[in-house]
């Protein structure tokens, strides 16, 4: 898997974060193997590795003897170099992580939400903030920016504005004049399954795909599209909102209205229902102490639902691969995906079902980490400040 680059004048901010991510992706890299990776001209890795340098986001390691030349000085992500949070705010759950330039976390927060109402969730935002800036785990001082992503849609009145699976009260709230004012940190604000995909792809089981979907079972459904080597979040920040797509029609009522949602088989939500979770059991620890005739009971309905959604995905975007992660738990997941065989026939049928649709490995942290790494993902507002 490689970027490609541009020599362009007018790229050159994007090329210095194709330069940076393929650092990351490959370890340790000579100039002229980032040249041949990126396709970008020695003149240009020179230009933009002496400026990371000199960021302190690339460090240089001793050369490598050859024959013949000056010799070759390999280059690293320099992982102390900078820092970032990122924040996912789900119904009932706070996750708060901080991550090195490598992605490596520095801190994790997790704290249960008695309620979504936003003044709440964001003063407990600004407490927790305010505590990490005396932390000595990372240096606050070296901080990018705060990543803050949360279930969609933005801005939309109507299919998705009802029920459990999505958060109230949040479309008057500005998340970041609230933190930047407050902490004079730069915010950004994106959909949750979108974060998602960015952490899988840079920390998780698809950093060597440059075209898949995520698919994010939390609470809700949400997916998030990667392709062709970029995020796609849409004209206004909400695609991948495929909870309410219809995959049986007269099926089970929607909170939305409609009947027979994708969301009402598989999503957290309603795992819990189908598997008679309620109250303070209707969590995903409450799904693993079920033994499996009492999961069957959602999967049963869950996998002709997910095959179907899958299949119009594939045949919808001919991505590498559809990758399944989210807050589900882990072993569940792995139910879940062993009992999709055999998958529908679709445009990627020609690869086995073990390539067409893969688990994530980053667990609950993909959004977390995601959010994190948009800080990141947006160096070239960093370096073109100085
Ligand atoms: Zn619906």
């Amino acid at each position: 898997m490689t970027l490609s680059g541009t020599n362009l004048e007018h790229a050159k901010l994007h090329n210095r974060r194709v330069v940076l991510e393929t650092v990351r992706l490959h370890g340790k890299l000579t100039r002229a193997e980032i040249a041949r990776l990126t396709h970008l001209t020695p003149q240009t890795v020179s230009n933009i590795t002496r400026e990371l340098e000199k960021a302190g986001w690339l460090k240089s390691h001793q050369p490598l003897r050859s024959g013949r030349g000056q010799p070759a000085i390999p280059l690293s992500i320099a992982p102390d170099g900078a820092c970032s949070i990122g924040i996912h705010v789900d119904q009932g759950l706070l996750t708060l992580i901080v991550v090195d330039l490598a992605g490596h976390p520095l801190e994790r927060h997790e704290i249960t939400l008695p309620s979504s109402q936003p003044e709440q969730i964001l003063s407990q935002v600004k407490k927790l903030l305010h505590k990490l800036r005396h932390s000595t785990e990372f240096d606050w001082e070296k901080l990018l920016g705060i990543g803050w992503v949360m279930p969609g849609p933005f801005d939309v009145e109507g299919i998705t504005s009802e029920g459990p699976t999505t958060l109230h009260g949040w479309e008057k709230v500005n998340i970041n004049n609230e933190l930047e004012d407050e902490f004079h940190l730069p915010v950004w604000v994106a959909n949750d399954a979108t974060a998602a995909a960015l952490g899988e792809r840079l920390y998780g089981a698809a950093t060597q795909l440059h075209s898949f979907v995520y698919l994010c079972i939390n609470q809700g459904l949400g997916a998030g599209l990667y392709l062709n080597g970029q995020i796609y979040d849409g004209c206004s920040h909400n695609s991948g909102e495929i909870g309410h797509i219809i995959v049986q029609s007269d099926g089970r009522l929607c909170f939305c209205g409609n009947h027979g949602c994708l969301e009402r088989y598989l999503s957290l939500q309603a795992a819990y229902e189908m598997c008679g979770l309620t109250g303070e059991k209707a969590t995903p620890e409450g799904l693993l102490a079920l033994d499996d005739e009492q999961l069957n009971l959602w999967l049963d309905s869950a996998i002709p639902a997910t095959r179907q959604a899958i299949n119009i995905i594939e045949c919808l975007f001919d991505a590498q691969s559809i990758v399944i992660g989210g807050m589900i738990p882990e072993a569940i997941l792995t139910k879940l995906v062993q009992r999709l065989s055999p998958l529908h026939r679709s445009v990627r049928s020609k690869l086995p079902d073990e390539l067409r649709i893969r688990v994530g490995k980053t667990g609950r942290d993909a959004a977390p980490l995601g959010a994190a790494a948009l800080p990141i993902m947006l160096i070239e507002r960093a370096l073109s400040q100085e």
